[in-house]
């Protein structure tokens, strides 16, 4: 059970789903479909029947078509479950070697279909990708189940894991991470028990893909069409003619379509002068899912907190929280509950002093309302403009794409590991504007591939994330081939400019990427970026602080005619505004993760007894003291993919657990010095190759030299003292 494998298949449910159920003439016979893939769909003309060919075993995607993926798929499970079970059945006394490793190195071919398939259907995904996404949900589910609860197979794993006095390092952490992943799959219930872990987990997958199938359908629902141009009015000429061209693909010629993305503050709305259409806009995105079109994710958030209660409990836990934060550097809701908590105070008299000035700004222009939520970043970002006469247009001149991505992210990563990127235009792609890199180590060695999908594209899911083609392993003499994706709007023509934010995405997508490409680990269920949630977001939250780095700045912030460097001026508001509105980036973020532990914390008894989801999500945000009407949770239960759609259920606090750390360390690596390639070496050696190899608070003792304080993290965010102004 390549634990790899398996979050692969967890992983499925974040990608894109169909926009329509699944046609019945599509579920075809299992068993006919089996043979059908033993016989003739699946043989030597299938790309995936061999390893590919080309560098790093980078997928051929000159040969893959949509119809090898169910058959290589279908093989992929059959060939695994093989494996698996010469493994259980071995006649020879349990040895690592023959069980353990033996694991490690089942799975082959499914491992290469599905890296495969998950991405492509992720980043350019269409109706056929999510249809079979729909099908393979429970297929995968039940065949990471069949392993998980082999009792032949379990058998032997305790039998290593109790003899395993004579293991160290890595092997050690391997059996000991194997042994629990199995005991907390339901291993030693009885077979009852199973039973319902099995139904329940084929249920959660299933919802969890309908979940995520439900927000392109609400995408689609929810898109506004408007009529006249004059009331785009502050919008530019391109952002105009960009939805005239999205009204036209959505069949509304002539008109302008504003669609949703997927929080429930609307990018648009810090320009969109008109306040009607901003109330339009505002309240698409935050009912969305509540059942005032035809789909509604209500019942689905309701039966996703029961079930997943009622697992928790099947396998000895108090709520499914305390089974999840189990295997994280938290350990327990009650610390990560407490952490958030804790900052709550500070983060909403921040909010009060912001709140503040956007009144006192709409109250000199006249109007005559108490701000509301899609008044906030239209009066914010005027607020912005006078406090520190910046011009967010003005700043993203500096930002043009490629500096950005060769002088900026490129060039730190140099300045900081000595790594180089050169570009390959012969390796294939799977969509259109991508880049593909061959990464060469300080000494010029190899490092493995990565592929730059930074634009956004039809049929690409919304956000920033990394993932792999191929992990590193030194068992399977793997090189990385890592993946980074971003929704960037490319230009219709000329230079492509990102803002503020849309950099520091960059940066933080390269540092998960790094903790791939650099992983030095023996085994690939602990390469790389297989670490617990609160720990993985450590290393790219990290990398985005060197964005703001001087030599880095000057180096990539050019205007993009004159050359010119960003002048002192402009920076140094860029760096005061750096912090600005982060009370309320702050407080929805945190609204957010207070409100999936509401939902994580429950008994299966209080679960079921949710009857309306706006009231529990009110009293919820009340309860903890975050329910500020105008400052509402990033994202509201019916559209919350991380933990109603995919694998962060229990786990969105992570991201500020993961902070404290990258804070804390990155103010630690200044006082040594700051960008130099011996603090780089150290950041490499003791965090980005680990994997998870060992374990994490250990990684971070080893670099920092004791244990993180929240005290960084305050200081990150401006939140320290709160503003009196
Ligand atoms: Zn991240």
């Amino acid at each position: 059970m390549r634990k790899s494998l398996i979050a692969v298949a967890i992983g499925a449910a974040l990608t894109v789903a169909a926009c329509s159920d699944k046609d019945a003439t599509q579920q075809v016979n299992e068993t006919a479909q089996t043979e059908q893939a033993q016989n003739s769909a699946f043989n030597q003309s299938n790309p995936f029947y061999a390893e590919s060919t080309l560098p790093y075993n980078a997928p051929d995607f000159t040969q893959i078509k949509f119809e090898h993926y169910m058959p290589a798929f279908e093989a992929g499970m059959d060939e695994h479950a093989k494996e698996i079970e010469a493994i259980a059945s071995n006649p020879e006394a349990p040895t690592f070697e023959n069980t353990i490793v033996a694991m490690e190195r089942s799975g082959a071919l499914l491992s290469r279909v599905a890296s495969v398939f998950y991405n492509v259907a992720g980043s350019n995904g269409n109706d056929d990708t999510r249809a079979l996404q729909g099908e393979l949900a429970p297929k995968m589910a039940a065949h990471s189940d069949n392993i998980s609860l082999n009792p032949e197979l379990f058998a032997r794993v305790k039998a290593v894991y109790d003899n395993r006095e004579g293991l160290d390092g890595e092997a050690l952490r391997l059996v000991e991470d194997t042994y629990k992943g199995f005991v907390r799959a339901g291993a030693q219930l009885n077979e009852e028990a199973k039973g319902k872990i099995r139904e329940i987990n084929s249920e959660v997958s299933s919802l969890t893909t309908e979940f995520q199938r439900n927000l392109m359908a609400l995408a689609k629902e929810n898109m506004i069409v408007v009529d006249d141009k004059a009331q785009l009015a502050g919008l530019s000429d391109s952002e105009i003619q960009q939805l005239a061209d999205a009204a036209t693909s959505a069949g509304h010629d002539g008109k302008y379509a504003i669609s949703i993305t997927n929080t429930t503050r609307q990018p648009i709305l810090s320009s969109l002068e008109n306040r009607e259409l901003r109330q339009r806009v505002w309240e698409a995105s935050a009912y969305r899912g509540t059942g005032n079109t035809e789909t509604d994710n209500r019942p689905l958030v309701k039966r996703l907190a029961q079930l997943r209660a009622e697992k928790a409990q099947l396998l000895g836990y108090d709520s499914w929280g305390d089974y999840v934060l189990e295997n994280s550097m938290a350990g327990s809701p009650e610390a990560a509950q407490e952490m958030l908590r804790d900052l709550v105070p500070a983060v909403v008299s921040n909010v009060e002093a912001e709140k503040a000035e956007i009144q006192a700004m709409i109250d000199r222009e006249g109007g005559d309302f108490d701000v509301q939520p899609w008044d906030w970043a239209y009066y914010a970002e005027k607020v912005r403009a006078e406090k520190y006469a910046l011009d967010s247009e003005e700043v993203k001149k500096y930002f043009e794409f490629n500096r950005v991505v060769e002088d900026g992210v490129f060039f730190a990563m140099n300045e900081l590991f000595g790594i180089t990127f050169e570009q390959r235009d012969d390796i294939p792609t799977y969509g259109d504007n991508i880049r593909v890199y061959e990464v060469k180590d300080i000494d010029g060695e190899t490092l493995g591939l990565f592929y730059g999908d930074w634009f956004t594209r039809d049929g690409k899911r919304g956000g920033a994330w990394m993932s792999s083609f191929v992990s590193q392993s030194n068992l399977l003499d793997k090189k990385p081939v890592i993946l980074n994706n971003q929704n960037i709007k490319l230009a219709a023509e000329g230079p492509t400019f990102l803002s503020f934010d849309e950099v520091s995405t960059m940066f933080h997508e390269m540092g998960h990427g790094l903790h791939g490409m650099f992983s030095d680990v023996m085994y690939p269920s602990l390469a790389g970026t297989s670490v617990s949630r609160d720990y993985v977001e450590f290393p790219s939250t990290f990398q985005e602080d060197w964005m703001l780095n001087e030599k880095v700045l000057n180096n990539f912030a050019k205007h993009y005619e004159t050359g010119e460097q960003m002048p002192k001026e402009l920076l140094d508001k860029v760096l005061a505004a750096k912090n600005f509105n982060m009370g309320y980036d702050t407080l929805e973020y945190i609204a957010s993760a207070l409100l999936d532990f509401e939902y994580h914390t429950l008994s299966p008894e209080a679960a079921a007894s949710i009857e309306d989801v706006a009231a529990f999500e009110a009293a919820a945000l009340e309860r903890n003291g975050v329910a500020i009407d105008a400052v509402p949770p990033r994202y509201k239960s019916t559209f919350f993919a991380h933990v109603f759609a995919g694998g962060y259920s229990a786990g969105y606090y992570a991201y500020m657990w993961s902070e404290i750390l990258a804070a804390d360390a990155f103010k630690y690596m200044q006082e040594q010095g700051g960008l130099t390639l011996e603090n780089g070496q150290k950041f490499r050696d003791t965090i980005l190759s680990k994997g998870n190899s060992k374990d994490p608070m250990q990684q971070y003792i080893d670099f920092r030299g004791q244990e993180p304080t929240g005290e960084a993290l305050l200081e990150r965010r401006g939140l320290t003292t709160p503003k009196i102004d």
